[in-house]
């Protein structure tokens, strides 16, 4: 989708800072930050929303992030993997994506 944000950086249209990459997902900075490390996994093709990626797909966002989370240093100390769906959930960028956060202790219940 051309005029999907997230589409633009897997494209190399807008730049990111890139962590780590797949053959069907890329993980990049957060371009604003609420954590030491705050880092987006995305799958490469498009998706609006957590409910709309295959098991296959969605598990492996899930393992991207966890080895974001290893070569970030914070899978010991722990992380937290966290996909804002809809309006309600808080999300602002509708292509899905998994935010892993860590490297300082994290509160609970989220805002
Ligand atoms: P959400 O609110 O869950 O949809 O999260 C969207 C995230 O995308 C926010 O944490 C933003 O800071 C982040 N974001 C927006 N634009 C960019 C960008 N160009 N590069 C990296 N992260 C971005």
């Amino acid at each position: 989708m051309t005029d999907c944000l997230f589409c633009r950086i897997v494209a190399g249209e807008i730049p990111a800072t890139v962590v780590t990459e797949t053959d069907t997902t890329l993980a990049f900075r957060d371009i604003d930050p609420k954590a030491p490390t705050h880092v987006l996994v995305i799958p490469k093709e498009h998706h609006q929303a957590i409910g709309d990626v295959d098991p296959l797909l969605a598990g492996q966002i899930l393992a991207t992030a966890h080895q974001v989370a290893k070569q970030e240093g914070i899978d010991e100390s722990g992380y937290r993997l966290v996909f804002n769906t809809g309006k309600d959930g808080g999300q602002t960028v509708f292509h899905v994506h998994c935010h892993v956060l860590g490297g300082r202790g994290l509160t609970w219940p989220p805002g």
